[in-house]
């Protein structure tokens, strides 16, 4: 298959492997942000592959894993208002709240629909104008600017039915969380491909300069993924940090000028609650005050009794990488993809998930 078979060659694997491990002669502790990173590093081996002093962490990048409970009671809450109609990505249709999913609010009766892109919600409010749509705007940078024009065509439509919840959080503010709490010790971070797509390797400067912990950006094919943590390894032996591009032909330096400039226009930066990693400032986008009329925190207040996490679940750890999912006593046991407890399980893109479906025995010893 012309595009892809070139990043799957297992000859070039076996070199990039070799390169690896003539390197990392020493530990080091490399996390990966991205879930879509996750699954591709169990998915195809590249976990087993690694000589035993490169150990991989998964990260908190799994945005429908990092919303907070809290955020999905609301969800709910809104769902609840006479005559609204949820919008949301199917994923996080089954992430339990504090009570219930939106699916088991669905089958007592909330209209709750999945979409697939926040404009098939912008044509769903079209089509109902008598009824609000709310869109769950839920997603890290790369979502964001689909949402923020979302509203923008509402606007130019003159679809006033249409709002957004915004709930879409920044990257590097949860890195610079993870590294500020102490709790891993992290030698290096393989970046997120499509996200850095968006904000540009720059964006990740801080890394080198503010902690001496180098990066590396990576796309999500095998040999993107290789290259990523040879070039992590190799500033580590040689003692350097800086940021590294394995994803050239997606990564500029700037990112997309065109996507920030949308997000930005509708969106500014707030302080966010995470899954795990409660409040982190400024990691958070709010609807700015000139599209008030489409932000559904304001025009439909309502109220969510205190929540709570799944009892039992460890999701919080797992997102800050101090717990594989394997050791979660619930993991497989009593939680799985069919009978999920936690977010981190229900996620195409969550780490449980990805450690239920490619995880090796050994893990699940
Ligand atoms: S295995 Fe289930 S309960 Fe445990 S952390 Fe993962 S999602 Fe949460």
């Amino acid at each position: 298959m012309k595009f892809v078979d070139e990043f799957r060659d297992p000859r070039l694997a076996r070199a990039l492997l070799e390169r690896i491990r003539e390197r990392a002669r020493r530990p080091v502790r490399l996390m990966e942000f991205c879930g879509g990173h996750t699954h591709a590093i169990l998915r195809f081996g590249i976990r087993q592959a690694l000589p035993p002093t490169v150990e991989m962490l998964s990260g908190p990048g799994c945005p429908v894993c990092v919303t907070a409970a809290a955020d999905l009671d609301r969800a709910i809450a809104l769902a609840d208002v006479p005559g609204v109609i949820l919008a949301s990505f199917g994923d996080m249709i089954r992430v339990p709240g504090s009570r219930e999913s939106l699916q088991q609010a669905k089958a007592r009766g909330a209209d709750v629909r999945v979409v697939y892109s926040p404009l098939d919600a912008v044509r769903l409010a079209e089509q109902n104008p008598s009824r609000p749509v709310i869109f769950l705007g839920v997603g890290f940078e790369t979502t964001a600017p689909g949402v923020a024009a979302s509203i923008l065509d509402a606007r130019t439509r003159n679809v006033r039915n249409y709002y957004v919840l915004g709930l879409h959080k920044l990257t590097p503010p949860a890195t610079r969380a993870i590294l500020d709490s102490g709790e891993v010790n992290l030698s290096g971070v393989l970046g997120p491909g499509h996200v850095t797509t968006v904000i540009g390797t720059d964006a990740w400067g801080f890394l080198p300069r503010e902690y001496g912990v180098p990066i590396a950006v990576a796309g999500f094919e095998p040999l993107d993924i290789l290259r990523g943590i040879a070039m992590l390894v190799e500033q580590i032996a040689a003692g350097e940090a800086r940021v590294d591009n394995a994803y050239s032909r997606s990564v500029l330096p700037e990112g997309n000028r065109a996507a920030l400039d949308v997000m930005n226009r509708v969106f500014e930066v707030a302080d966010a609650e995470w899954r795990g990693l409660g409040v982190i400032p400024a990691s958070g986008l709010r609807i700015r005050a000139e599209f008030a009329a489409h932000d559904a925190a304001g025009v439909f207040p309502v109220d969510a009794t205190p929540s709570r996490e799944p009892p039992g679940c460890r999701c919080g750890d797992v997102l800050r990488g101090v717990l594989a999912p394997p050791s979660c006593p619930l993991f497989r046991k009593v939680c799985t993809p069919e009978n999920p407890v936690g977010p981190c399980m229900v996620s195409a893109e969550g780490a449980c998930a990805a450690y239920y479906q490619y995880g090796g025995a050994a893990d699940e010893a």
